[in-house]
């Protein structure tokens, strides 16, 4: 993201300068990890954060990953960490509103589709899915983060 290093998983959500100064801005008390694993520092935060920062946590990670991808893909700017971290807010809020509003003219995609398969050991499994009702203006998103077991 910020073309200074190799990217790993590490680099990119926990530090990268990017990342760091999000981070930062959030103030969530991290604990440092032992180790320069995402997979570890993801696992040893996760059960410290409140539901509410929770979701934002996970929503700033899509937003990193949302971002590093338009600028590698589309050639898009990196937005300043404030900006990123209303736009994570922002979307936050309309999946929660989406949520407590469920749109009835949507329909859910076959769950026979695609057969679900667990991460390998040492890793983990982000799920997301979403869904626009385009006529009522609304949408929602969902995640789920899974290990091995
Ligand atoms: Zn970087």
């Amino acid at each position: 993201m910020c073309n200074g290093e190799f990217e790993t998983s590490w680099h990119l959500f926990v530090d990268c300068k990017i990342s760091k100064e999000l981070w930062r801005a959030v103030d969530f008390n991290f604990i440092t990890s032992s180790t320069c694993s995402f997979t570890h520092w993801f696992t040893i935060n996760m059960p410290h954060l409140s539901l509410t920062h929770l979701g934002l946590f996970i929503t700033i990670c899509w937003e990193i990953w949302r971002q590093r991808n338009d600028k590698i893909w589309n050639n898009k700017n990196i937005l300043p960490a404030i900006a990123t971290l209303n736009k994570a807010r922002t979307f936050l809020d309309d999946w929660k509103m989406a949520r407590d509003n469920p749109p009835g003219s949507t329909t859910s995609r076959d769950q026979e589709e695609g057969k679900w398969s667990k991460p390998q050991q040492g890793f983990l499994k982000l799920n997301v899915d979403a869904t626009i009702d385009m006529a009522n203006s609304k949408m929602g998103v969902g995640c789920v983060v899974r290990d091995e077991d």
